[in-house]
């Protein structure tokens, strides 16, 4: 069904991406009311109202549900209990079966290898003998992750070199809490595809972008990505493939790893707008945050082609002060999350550099 204009979108989260949610939904002619326990949040420039909660706060759910008509989110920890009991009064758009998969790396690798795309190897890690046998069985290289709640590199170890590795105490020091230990992929590089599906079944995706990662952290996305259009077609088809195979609705971002062998290796996946897709509102007619607002409010799905080249640029802690002299520079288009205060390794904006397409 299609939301009639001045209808109401409900979001949980209002960091930036809810911000950038709350633009978007204001241009198709929708309100929006945000469900995020901090006051002066990004998305409170741009949306039309915000219950001020906790994100599984009952009261603040069903006020929620009663001032919207429809709901989504920004981001992949809102709880599946909360969204769960919120889809009994109001449709709840991307499924919470995809924050089932996403928010556990164990449950996702599994979905993933079910749906039939491939993953780094990986195993259970639930102590420290669990981890040594699976090191060994990687032989002696592997990343340890958090199965839960990790983001931006945090919660991870990297071993590598072969032999066996001290891993007494690491289970505890790493909180004590279920682990998950991948394979360390050696990549030639990282890319994401972003992608949507209309409430009718409709798919598009946005050309990959080649992301440059430094301590976890986005730094840029280069689109076009450096990579053979069978890559790029095979990572657009990994995209829908998920997408069908949750029945879902909204934009998704998923990221590989390109060995360089021929292979594509799903990274995670992010059932919300992404980082790497902040390009599209520089370098397309349609961004992602348009896109998703036309998914969850019925509307056909937009054209995702892009009509230049692009990088787009993360502006991370206080990077943010060249913003006046990046303002001033040509085919820039710069973007500001409106946060008072900054700190080291977060989020304050990004600006995309928009040239010619040239193919
Ligand atoms: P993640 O939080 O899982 O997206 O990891 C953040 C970044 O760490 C990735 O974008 C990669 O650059 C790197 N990384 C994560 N997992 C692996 C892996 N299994 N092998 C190699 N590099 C990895």
């Amino acid at each position: 069904m299609t939301l009639p204009a001045g209808s109401t979108i409900g979001i949980i989260g209002g960091g930036q991406l809810g911000r950038m949610l709350g633009m978007a939904a204001a241009k198709l002619g929708y309100r929006t009311v945000v469900l995020e326990p901090q006051a002066d949040c990004p998305a409170a420039a741009t949306c039309g109202a915000q219950v001020i909660a906790p994100y599984d706060d009952a009261d603040a759910l069903r006020d929620l549900a009663t001032r919207a008509d429809v709901v989504t989110y920004e981001f992949e920890n809102v709880p599946v209990e909360a969204a769960r009991a919120l889809e009994k009064s109001v449709p709840i758009y991307p499924p919470p079966a995809a924050l089932d998969v996403a928010q556990d790396r164990l449950a996702e690798k599994d979905f993933l290898n079910r749906a039939g795309l491939s993953t780094a190897s990986y195993r259970a890690v639930d102590g420290d003998a669990d981890l040594a046998a699976a090191l060994e069985a990687f032989g002696g290289d592997g990343v340890l992750k958090t199965r839960r709640l990790g983001y931006d590199g945090k919660g991870q170890r990297v071993f590598r070199g072969a032999g066996s590795h001290d891993v007494e105490g690491v289970f505890a020091a790493m909180g004590g809490v279920p682990l998950i230990l991948e394979g360390l992929v050696q990549f030639e590089r990282e890319i994401s595809v972003i992608a949507a599906r209309g409430q009718d079944g409709a798919l598009v995706a946005y050309d990959p972008a080649e992301n440059v990662h430094r301590e976890g952290i986005l730094r840029t996305s280069t689109v076009p990505a450096t990579i053979s259009a069978e890559t790029a077609a095979a990572a657009r088809e990994s995209a829908f493939a998920i997408l069908s195979a949750l029945d879902y609705v909204g934009v998704i971002g998923v990221e590989f790893f390109v060995p360089g062998d021929g292979s594509l290796l799903v990274n995670e996946i992010a059932p919300r707008v992404h980082n790497s897709g902040h390009w599209t509102e520089a370098a397309c007619h349609v961004s992602q945050f348009e896109q998703h607002i036309r998914a969850v409010a019925g509307l056909p799905l937009g054209d995702p082609s892009r009509h230049s080249d692009c990088v787009m640029e993360n502006l991370i802690g206080d990077e943010v002060l060249a913003a006046p002299t990046l303002a001033a520079e040509r085919n820039l288009v710069l973007h500001l999350y409106g946060k008072a205060e900054s700190r080291p390794g977060r989020k304050m904006g990004h600006f995309t550099r928009i040239t010619p397409r040239n193919r």
